[in-house]
């Protein structure tokens, strides 16, 4: 800014357009001067009228000095009049208060002008309406633009006070005793007129801090709005895909099964449960299976399509709610929508995935419509569903109900010591093929239920996995069976079953060895049974536990081979002392030449690995003969010997040992 128009500003003394309370101001003058200029104006033109009618026109001889100003008045009248429908902009009032400040100073000038002349002609008569009017003019203008202090002071220093110095310096010792009271009044209108302007300035500045102030928690409470909707959606939302979490879930399905007494509708609740979820994670890391649940999200998302609502409620848990879904053919479609959903591939960083989900459902239904009730069922269901393997599908049915209740039964008892206590050890036999010679007893937990009969342990053991109970359990039937191995001869070994959730707890191998070194037992005549589910769940502490035992002296042998993924991988990174091929593998190899190759190419590949073989399951002379011929070196099953208890066991493996000619097997 130069300094011309830094001193035409202080001159102007408008304000400025630059700080908030700039601007603020600014509008208010403008918008008092707005109502009060067409006033002043007013006041002006009625002083000139009333000169004029007071002097009964004796001033014709100077309305030419006068139109110009009276055209002046009557055209920023009209302007002003005008002005007031209308809010500028800042900037644009500064040039209108500009303008104001040049007319009045022109006006003021032009009066002032004209009165001195008036004043010094020889028309007494006049002086004295010249002053009156003259006083009157300066005193009504300043008032007219009080709004506006700069342009307020012209009209009293270039009008009311020029005029009173006149007076003050005329001959006539009335008019000095008018100017001097005269100029101590407009003196005194000046401080008046900075007080009001001090005034008007310092109450539109508080007007604007309020207004600002107001404004600023009227935004800090729609921040506060926002953030807090921000907040509930966060609170309700999975972050990782997006859909609803268990929390948001559970409200849902609430309110929905609330809703279904007034709508008399249908409501599928479904629960999806990922099949082998977590290999993916453990091997291509969690980027990938995050990626893979986001899909999955995605996809369910698009099967429900907006009426439905899709959750993950889980790691890799997910939840659907269907509305209108009233037959348990329509939750079975749903199932088999959801199934269909997750067939085609994931494709993630380039590499294909092929996921599947098991999927339990229950109906909702008026009367029916527990929503607590509803998620024991869908889980009841999804419990069904897992049973049948991967992608299984299940509705809630009655039946389920009895199976949970049993289930419920088995926990009960399981949780009580006298009742586990029952849980006893049978000994199965596991032969030499070639010879028939007794290589080991595999131990099988037995239970005989007071009430429910005998619980198989295919039954128990999943129950005992789930309630934490299955170390405590297997503990104490490894001493059992510890304790009965001693009784047999040296080369007879023990093969017992270590439960895939106890292989996956830090420090189990600790405990097991313990009981063996406690009892006494070669730990090389020990062989602990593991499946490939162990290694699917929790892959690193499963090795770690094992390799204690490998350290320990004590045998590993890959149970049920070939039951699920068979995943040559694990071969590779796990050492084992043998494979125990899955009974599924000879059950049918001499019908089918499929089977048969299949079981040979088994055989060869443990052959190729230095792995002895161990088959399961051996019914009939047919699958013994063929195993012998295949060159599987040890067998099970029934046809060699049912499992037998402690007493047989022991008979069995005594210092004479039972050898089973190749042409008695049966017997
Ligand atoms: P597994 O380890 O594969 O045990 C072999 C199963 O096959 C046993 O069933 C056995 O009775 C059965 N079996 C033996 N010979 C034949 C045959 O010729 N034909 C048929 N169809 N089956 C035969 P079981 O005793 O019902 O045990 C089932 C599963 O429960 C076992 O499978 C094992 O995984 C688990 N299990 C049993 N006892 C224990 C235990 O003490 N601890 C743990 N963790 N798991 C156990
Ligand atoms: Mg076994
Ligand atoms: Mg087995």
């Amino acid at each position: 800014m130069s300094w011309k128009t830094e001193w035409l500003d202080r001159l102007v003394g408008a304000g400025e357009a630059r700080s908030e309370a700039g601007r603020a101001l600014l509008e208010e003058r403008y918008r008092a001067l707005s109502r009060q200029i067409p006033l002043l104006y007013a006041i002006g033109l009625a002083n000139i009228a009333g000169l004029y009618l007071a002097t009964k026109g004796a001033f014709g001889s100077f309305y030419n000095p006068i139109t110009p100003l009276v055209l002046l008045l009557i055209v920023r009248l009209v302007h002003w009049l005008r002005a007031r429908r209308e809010m500028l902009a800042p900037e644009r009032i500064l040039i209108e208060l500009r303008k104001t400040f040049f007319y009045a100073l022109a006006f003021c000038v032009g009066f002032c002008g004209w009165a001195l002349y008036q004043l010094s002609e020889d028309n007494p008569a006049n002086h004295d309406l010249v002053i009156l009017f003259g006083s009157l003019a300066a005193v009504g203008c300043a008032y007219g633009v009080s709004a506006y202090l700069a342009a307020a002071r012209l009209p009293i220093l270039l009008l009311g006070l020029p005029l009173a110095t006149r007076l003050i310096f005329s001959p006539d010792p009335g008019h000095i005793g008018m100017g001097v009271s005269l100029s101590l009044i407009l003196l005194l209108i000046l401080h008046l007129l900075r007080i009001h302007d001090e005034g008007f300035s310092r109450l539109i500045e508080s007007r604007t801090g309020i207004a600002a102030e107001r404004e600023r928690a009227r935004r800090a409470e729609r921040v506060a709005k926002v953030e807090k909707a921000k907040a509930k959606r966060t609170a309700d939302t999975d972050p990782l895909t997006g859909l609803a979490n268990r929390r948001a879930f559970l409200r849902h399905l609430a309110r929905r099964a609330a809703a279904l007494s007034r709508s008399g509708d249908g409501l599928a609740l479904a629960i999806l449960d990922l099949d082998g979820f977590k290999p993916i994670n453990d091997t291509f890391g969690h980027a990938t299976g995050d990626a893979v649940l986001e899909e999955v999200g995605a996809r369910l998302t698009s099967v429900g399509g907006r009426s439905a609502l899709a959750a993950r409620i889980g790691g890799d848990e997910f939840a659907l709610l269907f509305p209108r879904i009233r037959t348990v053919s329509g939750a079975k479609a749903i199932g088999a929508a959801v199934r269909s959903a997750l067939e085609e591939p994931f494709v993630i960083s380039g590499r294909e995935f092929r996921i599947s989900g098991c999927c339990g459902l229950t109906l909702l239904r008026v009367g029916d419509c527990d929503p607590a009730q509803a998620l024991i069922r869908a889980d009841s269901a999804l419990y069904q569903a897992k049973h049948s393997g991967r992608a299984g599908i299940a509705v809630f049915s009655e039946e389920m109900d009895a199976l949970n209740l049993r289930r419920v039964q088995i926990e009960d008892s399981l949780r009580l010591k006298a009742s586990q206590d029952a849980i006893g050890l049978v000994f199965q036999p596991i032969r030499d093929l070639a010879t028939g010679e007794l290589r080991a007893f595999e131990a099988l937990a037995r239970w005989n239920h007071d009430l429910l009969g005998p619980v198989a342990p295919g039954e128990f053991i999943p129950i005992a996995e789930q309630i934490n109970l299955i170390g405590e359990l297997s503990e104490r039937l490894l001493r059992d069976a510890v304790g009965e191995a001693r009784r047999w001869a040296g080369s007879v070994r023990l093969s017992f079953n270590v439960s895939a959730v106890q292989l996956c707890v830090a420090g189990s191998a600790d405990r097991l060895l313990t009981i063996l070194a406690e009892a006494g037992l070669d730990p090389g005549r020990l062989q602990f049974e593991v499946t490939e589910t162990a290694l699917l769940v929790d892959f690193e502490t499963a090795r770690t536990n094992l390799q204690q035992f490998r350290a320990a002296g004590t045998r590993i042998v890959l149970d049920d081979f070939g039951a699920g993924h068979a995943s040559i991988s694990y071969l590779r990174e796990m050492q084992f002392d043998g494979i125990k091929l899955d009974g599924s593998l000879i059950a049918s190899p001499h019908d089918s030449m499929r089977s048969r190759r299949l079981l040979k190419g088994v055989l060869d590949l443990c052959a190729a690995m230095g792995l002895p073989c161990v088959a399961e399951h051996i019914e009939t002379r047919e699958q013994l003969e063929l195993l012998r011929k295949l060159g599987c070196r040890d067998g099970q099953g029934y046809l060699l010997s049912p499992p037998v208890d402690a007493q047989a066991a022991a008979a069995m493996a005594g210092p004479r040992l039972t050898l089973l000619r190749a042409g008695s097997a049966a017997g």
